[in-house]
């Protein structure tokens, strides 16, 4: 059984249509995927109407932006109830973030010698929720200004750059609640990737595991061969899930190929009990994989 349990499609920053995705997580002889958009579940159900298509299981779930200690953390809900009114107000406000900074963005690069406008950006993605920075990266790849998605990020939209704006985001460990109270499992996205490796270290990662988290995304395209072992020991000594994910976005990201990383099918059997067992305490109707 093969399991991947992070993708993004082009309702966030992938680069396909959810139903595309489906399809070649098929291909890629997947038996499970999760569609992990940022922050919205927008592309929910037509990811499940592609599963029932080609007899893949589809498990519903939303990468949410949270800030630690003013850094960026990203945090993998698993088949919460978007209906969860805090929930949905958290989602809601990373987005309207995301879109109130789209204009000062570019307002930044203009001032650097940078012409891109909101049309150059949104053309590229019209299904998109909220363009975000790498949105505008692809646009300014688009324009023949940056080599590559990567590269404009780095250059261009990263901290100390002339396009880096930064941007609200609801709380870690508000968000860790609002998972669980959603009757949902939240598990770290890539905890020592890009980005987070110096605010989550291992007494976060216990801390956040006693406000109800349920697991550490260890093998994860960034992760280096120690990262995952220091991290896979840390999590098993807390009792915290260990899933495996490529967290794949289409043609913009390289290296993250559907299938590249998976998760052992009794790590998901326990992922799938933390969502049921929330969901029970929270006395809501469990979100249930979608299968044929
Ligand atoms: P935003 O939430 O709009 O600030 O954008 C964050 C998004 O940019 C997340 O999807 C990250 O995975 C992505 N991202 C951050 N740094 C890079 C990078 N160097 N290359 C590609 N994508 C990146
Ligand atoms: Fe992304
Ligand atoms: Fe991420
Ligand atoms: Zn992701």
């Amino acid at each position: 059984m093969r399991i991947d349990l992070h993708a993004h499609s082009w309702v966030s920053d992938g680069t396909e249509t959810p139903r595309a995705l489906v399809h070649r997580a098929a291909r890629a002889d997947l038996d499970v995927l999760a569609l992990t958009d940022h922050d919205t579940v927008a592309g929910w159900d037509e990811a499940a109407g592609a599963a029932l298509e080609v007899g893949l299981t589809l498990v519903p779930g939303i990468e949410v932006s949270t800030l630690l200690r003013g850094r960026s953390v990203h945090l993998l809900a698993y088949l919460p109830d978007p209906g969860h009114a805090g929930l949905a107000a958290a989602l809601e406000d990373v987005l309207a973030a995301r879109e109130a900074r789209l204009p000062r963005i570019l307002a930044g690069l203009q001032a650097a010698g940078i012409e891109l406008t909101e049309e150059d950006v949104r053309r590229l993605g019209p299904e998109t929720v909220v363009p975000g920075r790498p949105h505008v990266a692809d646009a300014l790849v688009e324009a023949g200004l940056a080599p590559s998605r990567g590269e404009a990020m780095q250059q261009l939209l990263a901290p100390g750059t002339p396009g880096w704006v930064p941007r609200t985001a609801v709380d870690l460990v508000e968000a860790v609640r609002l998972v669980r109270e959603a009757g949902g499992a939240s598990v770290l996205a890539h905890p020592w990737g890009r980005s987070a490796r110096g605010v989550l270290d291992a007494e976060t990662v216990e801390e956040l595991a006693g406000a109800g988290l349920a697991g550490v995304e260890v093998d994860h395209p960034e992760h280096s061969p120690a990262a995952r072992a220091e991290l896979r020991e840390l999590a098993t000594s807390l009792d915290l899930v260990v899933t495996g994910s490529s967290d794949h976005h289409g043609r913009g990201k390289v290296g993250h190929e559907l299938g590249s990383e998976t998760t052992d099918p009794e790590q998901y059997e326990r992922l799938l009990a933390a969502a049921a067992a929330a969901a029970d305490r929270a006395g809501r109707e469990a979100t249930r994989p979608v299968r044929r």
